[in-house]
């Protein structure tokens, strides 16, 4: 989303005249897009700031968006004096004024709607995979996550709007469209007629448009699979058999201090619906690890269930204390020591189930997107329908198919080599 969020806001500036650099030094004005879900990342934005203070031109202006402004507020402006603007994730669309008069400060962090994407130009020319963002913030309350205090409560955006940049992504580049969303399943919008749209009309419809090979979305909350998104997996060929549900734990108890109201079973039980709707479906997930409280046989079961469901390509953390968030007052936060050693047996076990899968793919022909060269220029790298790498020579007459039939020939767990099979 933050990624979405800076395309965008690349192209309002573009439509002022400005270009992009790679080059601090260069540039006329710095813009640091910032993640607050995890501490970690959250560390490192001061000392970046300092850094870019200390390296960009005098007069060049600088600031802070994303959740940790939103977090921060105006604290950010005595921890760096110099910042220019400070702005959370919904007032991206005010950045301008700080142009048109460099001597004010700008702060905005108020959570108010998604008028941001109306009010941004469009991206001119959309990438291959285009993101497609649907609604924003959170009303679960799952008792670790900073999301609903950094992006507020859930907003879907309305449905005309969303084809709109749909249609337009898909007449300017755009192959395949990923619907983003922190709880994208959740999406509900209620037209003037009283008329109520879902993801599943989203998918329906963008399914109509030619261009558009390959639908998918991100991230989904295992209780909002409703029976007509599930539905989709079988009616829609063009919506990937590929989704992220993720799971968090596979300790009953851990989920519950949670707050992620879904048993194992009823969790299983909506992944043996998709299998029956898309027999091929895969599934990936997000772990916590060293949640607190979490015992050694806790642990055990999210190791379980990681084998049960072989999830196919997941993310895992360490869990992080986060300000506002009823988990980080918890008794029993796990030592920093025994959450490393965690995340690295459950790394090493969703590690071995990946590369099985992507053994498993060998000899198989599957129909991937192009998305580019290799930093060589001799390979080209193609996206399978399960969002694996997959790495091809360069063909002798340099003729690029945006998609194509892929025979698999080799895999490991990162990526897949294979051969274009022509039709
Ligand atoms: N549903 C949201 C979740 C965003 S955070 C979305 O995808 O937009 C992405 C992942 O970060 C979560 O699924 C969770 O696994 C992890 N995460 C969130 N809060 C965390 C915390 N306090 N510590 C460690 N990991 C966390």
């Amino acid at each position: 989303m933050n990624v979405y969020d800076s395309w965008r806001i690349a192209a309002m500036l573009n439509a002022r005249g400005m270009t992009q650099t790679q080059n601090v030094a260069d540039a006329d004005i710095i813009i640091l897009n910032t993640c607050s879900v995890r501490e970690k990342a959250t560390n490192k934005v001061f000392s970046e700031l300092g850094r870019i203070r200390d390296t960009k031109k005098p007069d060049a202006i600088f600031g802070i968006i994303g959740c940790v402004a939103r977090e921060t507020g105006a604290t950010a402006f005595h921890r760096i004096p110099e910042l220019n603007f400070v702005l959370g994730p919904q007032s991206y669309h005010k950045l301008p004024a700080i142009l048109d008069d460099p001597d004010t400060k700008l702060f905005n962090i108020d959570l108010t709607g998604l008028e941001k994407f109306d009010e941004m130009p469009q991206i001119t020319t959309a990438p291959v995979i285009s993101y497609i963002p649907i609604q924003e913030g959170c009303n679960h309350c799952c008792t670790y996550c900073i999301v609903p205090y950094t992006r507020g409560r859930e907003i879907s955006r309305s449905f005309d709007d969303i084809m709109r940049d749909t249609i337009h992504a898909a007449k300017t580049g755009a192959i395949e469209i990923c619907f983003l969303g922190q709880n994208v399943n959740g999406y509900n919008y209620t037209d003037g007629n009283g008329d109520t749209y879902r993801l599943s009309d989203l998918i329906r419809d963008t399914a109509k448009i030619p261009e558009i090979q390959r639908i998918r979305f991100t991230s989904s909350y295992p209780t909002e699979m409703s029976d007509d998104l599930i539905d989709m997996f079988a009616l829609e060929p063009k919506l990937l058999p590929f989704l992220n549900m993720p799971i968090q734990s596979g300790a009953p108890d851990v989920l519950k201090r949670m707050n992620r109201p879904y048993s194992l079973d009823s969790y299983m039980e909506i992944i043996e619906k998709l299998r029956v709707a898309r027999p091929d479906i895969q599934i990936s997930s997000d772990f916590i690890v060293g949640f607190p409280g979490e015992t050694d046989s806790d642990f055990e079961q999210t190791l379980d269930i990681a084998r049960r469901v072989k999830y196919i390509n997941s993310y895992s953390f360490k869990y992080s204390p986060r300000p506002h968030t009823a988990a980080a007052l918890m008794p029993d936060q796990i030592p920093e020591n025994i959450k490393r050693e965690r995340l690295a047996i459950l790394d090493n076990t969703l590690n071995e189930i990946q590369r099985e899968f992507n053994e498993s793919c060998v000899k198989k022909t599957l129909t991937c997107l192009y998305e580019g060269a290799d930093k060589t220029g001799r390979h080209l790298l193609y996206r399978t329908p399960y969002m694996q790498q997959c790495i091809v020579a360069k063909p002798e007459n340099d003729v690029i198919q945006p998609m194509a039939q892929i025979k698999i020939t080799a895999a490991n767990r990162a990526s897949l080599r294979g051969k274009i099979v022509s039709d």
